[in-house]
């Protein structure tokens, strides 16, 4: 689970640096996480918890 903690320490780092609003990277949603809309973030985290 350490792979899990570094994700959510990077998540929560990268949280912080895009708050700012916008729109999500991969289409027109507001953002919800991490510069994601909410699909795009849980599609994205999937990934990486499955790949990263
Ligand atoms: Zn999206």
């Amino acid at each position: 689970m350490k792979k899990m903690m570094a994700l959510i320490a990077a998540l929560a780092l990268a949280v912080s640096l895009t708050a700012c609003g916008g729109h999500c990277k991969s289409c027109d949603q507001p953002v919800y996480k991490d510069g994601y809309c909410e699909y795009h973030y849980i599609l994205n985290s999937a990934q990486d918890a499955l790949f990263g």
